[in-house]
Order: C-alpha cells, then sequence, then structure tokens
C-alpha cells in the first residue's frame, strides 16, 4: 500500500517535471503575478470567440426563402432539403425536422406511446428538458445516477432501474460526448424497451465511427441558438424505422400522414397530435450552417484535445474522460472536475469568479435535478394526485437519490462551445489562469 503511494508520488512529480520543460511560456506567464480578482492583471482581455458564426452565405439562404414567398414547409422545399441532408450526414434512415429539440423529444415520446402510468429512465445531469417531456406525457421520471469520470448516465446501473412499468430509457449525450451507448441499446433489446437518444448537445458526435442518435429507436437534436448546429430554435427526430418515422411525423403535424405515405403511420391516439412544424427560414439557415459544421467540429476537437492534454498535468483538475466507444466528441461543452482540496480549500464558486476575473468565463453547471422542488409540486398537481397512488409520491425521492450526481454537481466545471473555436493560444490562455489561481490558491480563499 505505502508503496504504491510512493511510486505514485514519484510518477506524479516526474510527469509535472516534464510538464514543465513542454509547455509554452504563455502558460506559466502570470503564475508570479497577482490574480486578477485581488487587482492584478488579468491574463487575458480579449474577448473568446463570439457565437453564432455567418456571412453573406446565410444572408442569401434567409433572402432566397423571403423572396420565395414560401416560408411553410407545405410551400417550399427547404425543410425537405434540411432533412434529407440531415438523414445523409448522419447515416440515419428518416430525418423529421421539429420545432425544437424539446419538441423532437415529445414527438419521440408520443410515437412511442408513454403515457401515464408509465416510468422513463433517465439522467439526472441534464438539461431540463429532458425530465420536462417526460412530465408532459404525465409519465414518472426514473433517475440513474451519473458516472462521474465520464459525466454521463451510469449505464451499468440502468438495468436495475427497470420495473414492469418502464415504458423507455432516454440517455443523454452530455457535452455532446456519448453515453455509453453499447450497454444502453443491450439492455434496451433485452428488455424490449425502446432507446430515445437526447443528442441536442451532440452533432457530429460518434460512436464506433456511427454518429450518436441513430442507435437508439430515435434520435433527438436541438439547433437552439447555443447548440453548434444553430437556426436560433430547430429540432430535428432521426431513426431507421419507416413507421416509427411516420408516426413522429404524424404527430408534428396535426396526425397528418405523409404524402405518399397513404393512412399508414397515423397515432393510434389522435388526440395526442400537434403542429411541430420547422418554417422555410429556419431550414435554409440551417442548410447554410451545416457548410461550417465539419470545419467548426474539428477545430474544437483539436481545441479540447490540446486543452485536456495541459489540464490532466494540473493538480484537481480532472476532464471528462470520454468512454472509449466515442469516438469523435462534438464538445457542445468541456467539463472538468474541480477539486478544491488541491486549491488550498478554494471554493469552486470563488474559483469561478477568479476565472472569470482572468478573463476565462466558466460555468458550475447543472444542479442535482432529482432534487428540485418542482417535482414534489409536479407530483402534488391534480394529474398525478389522480394518476399516481400516494405511496408511490412519497416514495419517489428515496427511490430516486443520484450520490454521485450531487458530488459531480458541486464539482463540476464547464466553458461552452464558442470558446473552443479559436487558437491554441486561447487554450493557453485558459490553463495560464488555472495555474495562477492555483498559485494563489491560499491568498484567494483568505480573500
Ligand atoms: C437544448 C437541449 C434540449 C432542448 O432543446 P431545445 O431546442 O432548446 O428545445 C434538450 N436536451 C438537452 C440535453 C439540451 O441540451
Amino acid at each position: 500500500m505505502n508503496s504504491s503511494i510512493s511510486r505514485r508520488q514519484f510518477l506524479g512529480t516526474t510527469a509535472a517535471a516534464v510538464t514543465v520543460a513542454a509547455v509554452s511560456p504563455t502558460v506559466l506567464r502570470g503564475s508570479t503575478d497577482t490574480p486578477a480578482l485581488l487587482g492584478g492583471t488579468p491574463v487575458r482581455r480579449q474577448p473568446f470567440p463570439s457565437w453564432p458564426k455567418y456571412s453573406e452565405r446565410e444572408e442569401r439562404a434567409l433572402l432566397d426563402v423571403l423572396h420565395s414567398g414560401k416560408w411553410f414547409r407545405g410551400d417550399g422545399s427547404k425543410v425537405d432539403q434540411f432533412e434529407s441532408a440531415y438523414a445523409q450526414l448522419t447515416g440515419a434512415r428518416y430525418c423529421i425536422a421539429t420545432a425544437n429539440g424539446t419538441s423532437a423529444l415529445i414527438a419521440s415520446l408520443a410515437a412511442l406511446e408513454v403515457g401515464p402510468g408509465d416510468e422513463v429512465i433517465l439522467p439526472p445531469y441534464t438539461f431540463v428538458a429532458t425530465l420536462n417531456v417526460v412530465f408532459l406525457q404525465y409519465a414518472v421520471p426514473v433517475f440513474v445516477d451519473t458516472d462521474p469520470e465520464t459525466f454521463q448516465i451510469d449505464a451499468r446501473k440502468v438495468e436495475a432501474a427497470i420495473t414492469a412499468r418502464t415504458k423507455a430509457i432516454l440517455p443523454v449525450h452530455i457535452g455532446g460526448s456519448a453515453a455509453d451507448l453499447d450497454t444502453l441499446v443491450s439492455v434496451g433489446k433485452r428488455h424490449k424497451l425502446p432507446v430515445i437518444e437526447d443528442a441536442c448537445q451532440a452533432h457530429l458526435a460518434e460512436w464506433r465511427g456511427r454518429k450518436v442518435g441513430t442507435l437508439g429507436d430515435t434520435g433527438c437534436f436541438s439547433f437552439q441558438a447555443s447548440k453548434n448546429l444553430n437556426s436560433g430554435e430547430g429540432g430535428a427526430i432521426l431513426t431507421h424505422d419507416e413507421a416509427l418515422a411516420d408516426k413522429c411525423c404524424a404527430f408534428h403535424n396535426h396526425n397528418r400522414a405523409r404524402s405518399g405515405a397513404g393512412r399508414h403511420g397515423r397515432l393510434a391516439d389522435p388526440a395526442r397530435t400537434s403542429n411541430l412544424r420547422l418554417t422555410e427560414f429556419q431550414a435554409g439557415l440551417l442548410l447554410a450552417q451545416m457548410t461550417r459544421l465539419e470545419v467548426q467540429s474539428r477545430t474544437r476537437d483539436q481545441n479540447a484535445q490540446s486543452l485536456s492534454g495541459m489540464l490532466r498535468e494540473i493538480p484537481g483538475i480532472v476532464p471528462a474522460r470520454l468512454h472509449d466507444g466515442c469516438t469523435r466528441c462534438a464538445w457542445h461543452l468541456y467539463m472538468f472536475r474541480y477539486q478544491k482540496e488541491q486549491f488550498a480549500g478554494l471554493d469552486r464558486a470563488k474559483f469561478l469568479r477568479a476565472l472569470h476575473a482572468e478573463g476565462v468565463p466558466a460555468s458550475g453547471g447543472y444542479g442535482p435535478m432529482n432534487k428540485d422542488a418542482f417535482i414534489t409540486e409536479t407530483f402534488r398537481s391534480r394529474a398525478y394526485q389522480r394518476l399516481y397512488p400516494p405511496a408511490e409520491l412519497a416514495g419517489w425521492a428515496e427511490r430516486n437519490q443520484c450520490p454521485e450526481n450531487d458530488r459531480l454537481c458541486q464539482e463540476a466545471v464547464w466553458f461552452t462551445q464558442p470558446m473552443l473555436l479559436g487558437t491554441r493560444s486561447d487554450m493557453d490562455d485558459i490553463v495560464a489562469a488555472i495555474r495562477k489561481i492555483q498559485a494563489h490558491a491560499g491568498e484567494l480563499a483568505r480573500s
């Protein structure tokens, strides 16, 4: 035991010495300066890259639709074109464009007939939309704890959460990395449960060379303004299953069958439909933005890889690990764990403020959603009180504890995707700012 610790310490020391020799001078610059939060000079004054990126290409795309007078998908052809292009890009057989990512999820759940009395398995470490869509169907969310190393749903714990009432598994590829799709898909198959991939942050991400969003029964994407592919609002559903594609399509368009599809693919419950259509303007914009997606994704990947290489050398900074099967990451978020013990006890909130002051914006990310008061409020609502026995609702919180996720929510730090669109020297600045804070962590903690 003792010898293993000393070996690790030895390796740690050696690695640190190698790093000091290898890092560029800019990374070490500032370690001796006063932190900006305490009145010193910030590591960086220029902003990180802005978002979105556009040019005359987007202008032309929007004006083309404007002047055509065909602003609705029923009149024009841009939405159809986008659906074909996105299906081709991802290797999916079918793509249905929707008003946003939330409606892609809603249509998937509705098409798979998730409803009152059903349970849906999902991770707590996600944007609230993943949970909201479960409540919208009057179903019960069942949270499976997060794997703190990858920030993804701990797929090894999914099977234990399945009951006779489970109706779907709804994993999220959080941050644009991939959840463990090998395990999730095989558990789904074994229990005959559909897997709905929430790929709203994971454009172009891959699992063993296949695009995420194409391995589950449906894959849902968002093109909301912050996402890596953006039309302000927008979304899409991918699937290989023709009948499911028809049902999703019917749901998003007032239970109307797709042209050429006859009566086929209508929903069993015709009351459960909506209008969740994308406009021709959004589709035109998406087709233009898509021409940038590959290059932008490669830039993010290169920057994220070099950032990870440098951050891994800093004690107390633990970048989110990618699953071995994740052969491409979309880097919608750059996520790491901040361990304050290695920063003289400097708490995360102050670390974030100190980073901001150095010119590096960062956030602490999601809170523990499974503990949010609005869940209890939902269970007190008239519908849930009518649908579920009081004992079940009362026992929900106990059954849905996620201790790993609780800890992760206290340690996580995020950078947003546009920060990865800059240069290698932008990454050096991030590292320099963190090293500077670490060098002065004691002073900062006491200030
Ligand atoms: C953005 C997002 C959604 C919702 O997408 P909208 O287009 O904003 O409706 C759902 N899930 C996750 C994980 C997201 O990041």
